[in-house]
């Protein structure tokens, strides 16, 4: 039994100890909660910011568009606070695989989720398992080399994934894409459909990626938005971007852009809606220029069955309405588009973690301002941040607000006294240790990224991205430069 002495001893230990928190997921909502945490000068915290990927930043490297520069730069800022002394990352390591739900919370005094949306919605229509029809989220894992879909050659295909071989037959044949949604997703895969490969070598795409993008044919993108112009997610500056790129014709039908009511009372309250109805009205009163190639935008058009016999050969698509109960419904009037490829483009969806609470319902962990509730209560050491918390929306930066919400909880509950300090310092790194799991850190990090940009010089370019895991974990040995 503890004295009273050793009881003293103990909690003042505890009061001293610093609070160890986990956060789950390496990209910017998990590295943004690193940096509100190591801000705050209210109580001394030791960060584990864990990913099972071998290298950090998420959807930065993985998510964002190769051919947007400037958002991709936010990896320098998230790098800095990875490098903070009160943070370390923790790459390449499974939770559930490597360590349970149970076996993490135990190792430290709390955790932050910030695993994101793993996979795509569907469109539950005929047709869409056919070879030729698939998931932006897959398109955009493949340009941005994730090496999920980039398996080294010994290991198994995964049928949870497209794998890189088939978006390269797919994608090196079509000549014309159909995409469907109308958010910033599809004007990724639209502009990296249609850019040619002079547009993408300034990119820091893979080799492998570019050799196939160089023998693409695509002539034709129409982008289907199942309700009117006045209801895109588009954000203007990346819509405006479509209408810049060199050899490529914008067609946007002029009768689509006669505002019913409702829309007119959309555009009058939302401002993006206003900015981007000009860009479609001067899209619509541009004359064809005979472009190469061309993006139509088909709006209250819904695809209603991919016709095909193994392959895609055609999106059978039907003109909509919004019905009195404010539903979109079909309006009749159906047609066909020939297509060789069909991406859905209609948002993300969270997947659960073992041990973690789950909403099926929204695809996200249940919480109220970041506090995780578990079994009809507030778990006291569990916090959750980024698209597993709110869903798959906002732009990176939206994440830090976010971010900044859960972190303000989960100090105020320290000062509440919900969450106490445990004296568990080390202890992941014991419990990691005993698994034989070695985390690639920072340093890891930086001999892949001086591996990556060194590559890139060889082939005069600013940096080509390694695809494979093998790649990575070579680059990442202290003397690795295994790299042909
Ligand atoms: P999103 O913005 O939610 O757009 C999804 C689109 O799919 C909407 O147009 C939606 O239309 C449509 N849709 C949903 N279900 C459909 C169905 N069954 N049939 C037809 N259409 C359907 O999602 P996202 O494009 O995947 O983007 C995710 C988030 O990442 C967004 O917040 C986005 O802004 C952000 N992001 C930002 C950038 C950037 O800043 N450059 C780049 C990429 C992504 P309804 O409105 O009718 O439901």
């Amino acid at each position: 039994m503890e004295t009273s002495s050793e009881r003293m001893e103990t909690s003042s230990e505890r009061m001293s100890a610093p609070l160890v928190v986990a956060i789950i997921g390496a990209g910017p909502s998990g590295i943004y909660a690193a940096e509100a945490l190591s801000q705050q000068t209210d109580i001394d915290v030791e960060i584990a910011v864990i990913d099972r990927l071998p290298v950090p930043f998420g959807l930065v490297r993985y998510g964002v568009a190769p051919d947007h520069h400037s958002i991709r730069s936010i990896r320098n800022t998230l790098e800095r606070t990875l490098e903070k002394s009160s943070v370390r990352f923790y790459g390449d390591v499974t939770i559930g695989a490597d360590l349970t739900i149970a076996e993490l919370r135990e190792s430290v005094d709390a955790v932050i989720y910030a695993y994101g949306a793993g996979t795509d919605r569907r469109l539950e229509i005929p047709g869409e398992h056919l070879q030729g029809s698939f998931a932006a989220a897959e398109l955009v894992a493949w340009y941005c080399g994730n090496p999920d879909v980039h398996p080294d050659t010994e290991q198994p295909p995964s049928s949870d994934h497209l794998m890189a071989a088939e978006v390269d037959e797919l994608i090196t044949r079509a000549r014309r894409a159909v995409v469907v949604g109308v958010g910033n997703v599809a004007l990724d895969i639209a502009r990296i459909l249609i850019k040619s490969i002079d547009q993408l070598t300034d990119t820091d795409m893979a080799e492998e990626v570019l050799e196939s993008l160089s023998r693409k044919n695509v002539t034709d993108v129409h982008v289907l938005g199942r309700r009117g112009p006045a209801y895109t997610s588009f954000t203007t500056k990346e819509l405006r971007e479509l209408g810049e790129i060199d050899d490529v014709d914008v067609i946007v039908d002029p009768a689509d852009l006669q505002l019913d009511p409702s829309s007119e009372a959309v555009v009058q309250q939302n401002k993006i809606a206003a900015r981007n109805m000009v860009v479609f009205q001067d899209w619509a009163a541009r004359p064809l220029s005979g472009a190469s190639k061309r993006i139509r935008f088909h709006f209250w058009t819904r695809p209603t069955m991919i016709i095909g016999d193994d392959r895609v050969a055609a999106v059978e698509i039907e003109r909509t309405m919004i019905d009195s109960a404010g539903y979109v419904v079909g309006a009749g009037g159906r047609n066909t588009l020939a297509a060789d490829l069909v991406v859905r483009s209609v948002g993300y969806r969270g997947l659960p973690l073992i041990g973690v609470p789950f909403d099926e319902k929204t695809g996200r962990v249940p919480h109220a301002e970041g506090r995780v509730i578990r079994d009809g209560g507030f778990s006291p050491d569990e916090f959750v941040t980024g698209w597993i918390k709110r869903g798959p929306t906002g732009v990176i930066g939206t994440n830090k607000s976010d971010a900044v919400e859960t972190v303000t909880s989960l100090i105020a509950d320290v000062h509440n006294g919900a969450i106490q300090a445990h004296g568990r310092s080390g202890k992941l790194d014991r419990l990691l240790a005993e698994r034989g799991v070695h985390p690639l850190g920072m340093p890891a990090w930086h001999r892949i990224d001086a591996a990556e940009i060194e590559l890139g010089a060889r082939h005069g370019r600013l940096r080509t991205t390694l695809a494979h895991r093998k790649e990575l974990l070579a680059a990442a040995e202290p003397d690795g430069d295994n790299l042909e």
